[in-house]
């Protein structure tokens, strides 16, 4: 093994990598990263195999084509059908979707983490640990709440309408402690202003010296004896061209899976490890949105991505500010032609906000080559009242009119349009939807019938095989997951080590 971080330039081509390790971990996003942390802060060696790149800050572009190239799983092109279609953003390279998300941290919510015990047999997520968790969390990622001139005026405008509403709402606590409001979070951070976990968590195990990470190297194969893994194998990736340059085998004690929701199930089914319930309960908090229009200019693709939130717990769902290079904006507007030709010449009079549904009573599910998710019809009509309020408060901050992202919605010009345009039975493939957030496939419970993962992470049936990533979520989350995931891979970590 050779402690660093090691990229394509220094594989020869054609050669075979032969690495060997305490612990082998396959996936270097938010769970890698931080299962990677915990173990090598408990003495033990570790190998961290990632497809994607290892990617300095400098690098990135801040254009959607170029992200979506080279930053984002399946090209940007990932997304799931069923009674709608869902684009299903996700990250790839060292740092995983940490590298394109929004830095939006939440806690675990209380009543999730009781659920998890009492229901799921999560015996380990206790609230003194996960107070513990998140409090180094916290301090790793360098979580705080970013300046009034750095939010600018997409966030300022939002607030000031929630305000106005007596809405209860409150600045984002956001992992970007240098932040300096540029708005392209989505597309890599240029500034390193946002605390990855490449350069947080994974920089923690690296400082170690136990650990080796290995970018562009995808993990496909697994070699087994009995009920363990003795061997992982793959290609290593020519990044560009996205061509196989060589291969690699890691052989390890432990192998601990971190390819996110839709990886990590892949992977198993891939392999034959896990049967039963792999790949299902998948969830992804749905997202729909709305455009305010305003007399002054807003420049809604300026300041922090995603800086402002109203908490709608109890209606089921969030609505939180954000921005998108000009290029996505025009792909929002649920009309064509010169109108949309005009919004786009006038976009900078602009302000856009969404509603993030916990989702209830949608079923979907990670097949071997596709996505299947069922919008149910309760979270339909959150996501439709989540709009509706997205419109009041535009409306209560002086918006002259709203675009509902709804197709079919006319323009609204006052507040009495709101309930009259925007109704209930809508069909869902008429919602203009989004997601960032896959979970659950691979979930964790103490009942082996009804989840795929024990409490310690471990696949039932397999002896040294493990899972830490979003997928072994046991259900939906309500909120922003990053944070949960660090949680988890922290936990699991732990549980990996004390096994011995
Ligand atoms: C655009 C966007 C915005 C977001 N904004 C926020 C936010 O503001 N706040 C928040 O809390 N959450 C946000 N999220 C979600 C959050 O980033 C994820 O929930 C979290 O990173 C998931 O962690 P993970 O470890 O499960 O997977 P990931 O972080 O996605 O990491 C998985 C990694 O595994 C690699 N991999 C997969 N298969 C293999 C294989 N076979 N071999 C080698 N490597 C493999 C992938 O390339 C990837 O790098 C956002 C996500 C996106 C996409």
């Amino acid at each position: 093994m050779i402690p660093g971080r090691n990229g394509f330039e220094r594989y020869p081509v054609g050669a075979t990598l032969e690495l060997e390790a305490d612990v082998c971990v396959i996936g270097g996003g938010a769970g890698g990263a931080s299962v990677a942390c915990a173990l090598a802060e408990a003495g033990m060696t570790v190998v961290l195999m990632e497809e994607g790149r290892n990617w300095k800050p400098q690098q990135f572009q801040p254009t959607a084509s170029w992200a979506f190239k080279h930053l984002y799983a399946g090209r940007g092109t990932r997304a799931t059908r069923g009674n709608c279609v869902i684009p299903l953003a996700g990250g790839r390279g060292v740092g995983g979707s940490t590298l394109i998300n929004s830095a939006i941290c939440f806690r675990t919510p209380e009543p999730v983490l009781a659920d998890w015990r009492g229901n799921h047999g999560c015996v380990h997520f206790d609230s003194a640990w996960m107070g513990a968790c998140f409090d180094r969390i916290w301090q790793t990622i360098g979580v705080t709440v970013n300046p009034p001139e750095v939010q600018r005026e997409n966030n300022r405008i939002f607030k000031q309408g929630a305000d106005a509403l007596g809405l209860k709402g409150e600045w984002m606590a956001r992992s970007a402690p240098g932040c300096g409001g540029c708005g392209t979070c989505n597309q890599g951070c240029p500034t390193g202003g946002k605390l990855t976990v490449d350069r947080s968590f994974l920089q923690l195990a690296l400082d170690t010296g136990r650990v080796g990470v290995y970018a562009d190297c995808r993990v496909d194969g697994v070699e087994t004896r009995g009920d363990r893994v003795v061997a992982v194998t793959g290609r290593t990736i020519e990044p560009g061209a996205y061509t196989p340059s060589g291969s690699f085998r890691v052989r390890a004690d432990r192998f601990v899976l971190c390819g996110g929701a839709v990886g990590s199930p892949r992977f198993l089914m891939a392999n034959g490890l896990a049967a039963g319930l792999v790949g299902e309960h998948l969830r992804i908090h749905p997202t729909a949105y709305a455009l305010g229009r305003f007399e002054q200019e807003i420049v809604p693709w300026h300041g922090v991505t995603q800086g402002f939130y109203v908490d709608r717990w109890e209606q089921g769902f969030l609505m939180q500010t954000f921005s998108m290079p000009p290029d996505q904006y025009y792909l929002s507007i649920p009309f064509g032609g010169d109108d949309a030709l005009a919004v786009m010449r006038d976009l900078r009079h602009y302000a856009s906000a969404g509603v993030v549904v916990h989702d209830e009573d949608s079923v979907g599910r990670v097949g071997s080559s596709e996505l299947v998710y069922w919008l149910g019809e309760l979270d339909k009509r959150r996501l439709l009242a989540g709009v509706r309020d997205v419109a009041r408060v535009y409306f209560a901050a002086g918006a002259t009119e709203v675009i509902a992202g709804v197709h079919g919605v006319p323009v609204l010009r006052s507040v009495a349009d709101i309930d009259r345009l925007i109704v209930d039975d809508v069909p869902a493939v008429e919602l203009g939807l989004y997601a960032s957030h896959p979970m659950g496939t691979c979930r964790m419970g103490a009942d082996p019938e009804r989840s795929v993962v024990d409490p310690q992470g471990k696949v039932w049936g397999m002896g040294n095989l493990y899972v830490a990533d979003a997928s072994v979520f046991p259900s939906s989350l309500g909120v922003n997951p990053q944070v949960t995931v660090m949680a988890l891979g922290l936990t699991i970590g732990r549980e990996i080590a004390r096994a011995g």
